[in-house]
């Protein structure tokens, strides 16, 4: 019981000392007030006048609330809140995973994008509608990866006809710029879909196996917002996809130390984002 005690002990003081190592972005608690500006590129950028996510919503949920990363552009949010809607008209509720901090910008751990309040993760795991998780599952339940990577091939028994469903829903929408796979998915969805097209925005990408990636474009006002490159046109459904699948397949058949990638950099953000970090001082106590 005391052991028990002491260890609980631990473990809060080790989760505070978690949540300060912060780096400033992640530290602060609620966004700037004020009009929408997008500052930067998804990957080194900030966000003023985000919106809140509400945890809950018809056909979604917000997983990891404690990690505060749910807030992001209002297109953002609104296409969040349609998607859910679309999900509960055939029954489902999706599980979604970050977007961004409250004023955007690079976080300590997780990601080098979601930085400017346009980018959102969702699981492919899907609830039914009417059994929202506990706050507690919120925090605990896992995302089952959909990929057999030593198969280089789906988990049949885990991959729905509804996860390319609402791929499909979110590719077909004109605010989405692209979305992130894992290799194997991609190419799953090359071989089993008649029609191609949709796949254009249907990217590949490391990782993106217990999770999709959604990336809005910069909304047509947002002067200060970085593009990316344009897509190349296709499907991608080509030999570089398959050599990619076949690398997956073999680094899962001899794995190598997994080697903890560096957070992103906060070095190099736009001068602009400086200001909207520290207007009007907002700081978690
Ligand atoms: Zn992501």
């Amino acid at each position: 019981m005391i052991a028990r005690f002491i260890g609980f002990l631990f473990l809060s003081f080790l989760s505070s000392a978690l949540a300060h190592a912060g780096n400033g972005w992640s530290d602060v608690a609620y966004p700037l007030p004020g009009p929408p500006r997008v500052i930067g590129s998804y990957t080194s950028g900030c966000i003023a006048g985000a919106m809140t996510l509400p945890l809950l919503g018809d056909g979604y949920q917000v997983m990891r609330p404690s990690r505060n990363r749910y807030y992001g552009h209002p297109v953002l949010i609104g296409f969040v809140e349609w998607l859910g809607r679309q999900a509960a008209a055939r029954g489902v509720r999706l599980l979604i995973g970050d977007l961004g901090q409250p004023r955007g910008g690079p976080m300590p751990s997780g990601h080098r994008s979601h930085q400017i309040g346009l980018d959102v993760d969702i699981w492919f795991l899907q609830q039914p509608r009417e059994q929202p998780l506990s706050r507690l599952d919120a925090e605990q339940v896992e995302a089952p990866s959909m990929v057999r990577a030593a198969d280089g091939a789906l988990d049949h028994a885990l991959w729905s006809p509804r996860d390319r469903d609402v791929l499909k829903l979110a590719a077909q929408s004109p605010d989405v710029e692209r979305i992130f796979v894992n290799p194997i998915i991609k190419q799953a969805l090359c071989t089993s879909e008649m029609d191609r097209a949709w796949l254009n925005k249907i990217r590949p990408w490391w990782g993106h196996d217990d999770h999709f990636h959604i990336r809005l474009a910069c909304p047509p006002d947002a002067g200060e917002c970085q593009p990316q490159k344009p897509l190349p046109p296709g499907d991608g459904c080509d030999t570089d996809l398959a050599r990619w699948v076949e690398e997956i397949h073999q680094a899962a058949l001899s794995p190598k130390p997994y080697r903890k990638p560096k957070p992103p950099s906060t070095d190099h953000l736009p001068a602009t984002c400086d200001a909207i970090l520290h207007g009007s001082m907002a700081w978690k106590r």
